[in-house]
């Protein structure tokens, strides 16, 4: 019997071979940092450079937003801002990753052309018909596990990923909706191990959304990395109480350089 199907106690039997067989590039650490959202071309390029200098290997910024509250001045898509966050990347040496909601209209070709990867948010993880879409573009793909599903659901959706034909997948544990009041969302630590011990798709942490509480987040960080996790999401913001949005949860420039130094002593000690 396979370690996915002993890891199953009801229900039917899934095949997912995709995810069994699933076969990573390499073992390369990941570490996708920015601002939560994209604010302007001065703003990105100050945080591209740093992150960048500090170890990033992509960049991140909302640009497509879709926050859980109707946005008052943001939300849309604006191909200058698209194109100023591209080129941050560039300038830097960083991939880059946007979340992609639509591919109905013209925004999906136009992010398709700007982006090196494809960040499926947590609350478009079963869009199926938008995961289907995603294979046919040949980039690369984070998929964010959605907070009220289970592992099951989370890799059924890589597995329809792969299925639509996705080569380069990585997986992002960003907490589960919790009973507790003291963070955010629950960044699930066990899910590293548990998704490892079934497939070799690599997994990242959130700990920015995992707890939605900066002073959590480098802890919970190096927690994650400790825990095997194959890279980590860090929301950082040279001005972070004046962040456009997530402002409790952005590193300050000078905590995230603390924590990079920090990570890179962890994972030393760990080889
Ligand atoms: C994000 O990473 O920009 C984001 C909004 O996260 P999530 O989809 O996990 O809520
Ligand atoms: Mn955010």
């Amino acid at each position: 019997m396979s370690s996915f199907a002993m890891q199953r106690r009801w229900g039917p039997m899934p095949r997912p071979n995709k995810i069994m067989d699933y076969k990573p590039k390499d073992d390369s650490f990941i570490i996708i940092s920015g601002p939560c959202s994209f604010e302007s071309e001065k703003q990105i390029n100050e945080i591209a450079k740093y992150v960048a200098d500090s170890g990033a290997t992509h960049l991140r910024s909302g640009i497509f937003r879709a926050g859980t509250w109707p946005p008052a001045k943001f939300g849309y898509i604006e191909k200058k801002a698209i194109e100023s966050y591209a080129n941050a990347a560039l300038k830097n040496n960083l991939k880059n990753i946007i979340e992609v909601l639509n591919y109905e209209d013209w925004s999906f070709d136009f992010i398709s052309d700007h982006c090196s990867a494809y960040q499926v948010g947590c609350r478009a993880m079963q869009h199926y018909q938008l995961l289907h879409k995603l294979g046919t573009k040949g980039k690369s793909v984070f998929l964010k596990r959605h907070p009220g599903t289970d592992i099951d659901e989370f890799l059924g959706a890589a597995e329809h990923l792969l299925v639509a034909g996705v080569k380069e997948l990585f997986l992002i544990e960003r907490g589960s909706v919790t009973h507790s009041k003291h963070v955010r969302w629950d960044l699930s630590l066990s899910m590293i191990g548990a998704v490892q011990a079934i497939t070799k798709i690599p997994i990242l942490a959130d700990p920015s959304h995992g707890s939605g509480r900066r002073d959590l987040v480098p802890s919970l960080a190096l927690a994650a990395v400790a825990a095997g996790a194959n890279g980590v999401l860090i929301e950082t913001h040279y001005d972070p109480d004046n962040s456009l949005s997530d402002h409790e949860q952005a590193l300050g420039k000078n905590e995230y350089i603390e924590l990079m130094a920090k990570m890179d002593r962890v994972r030393i000690a760990l080889k």
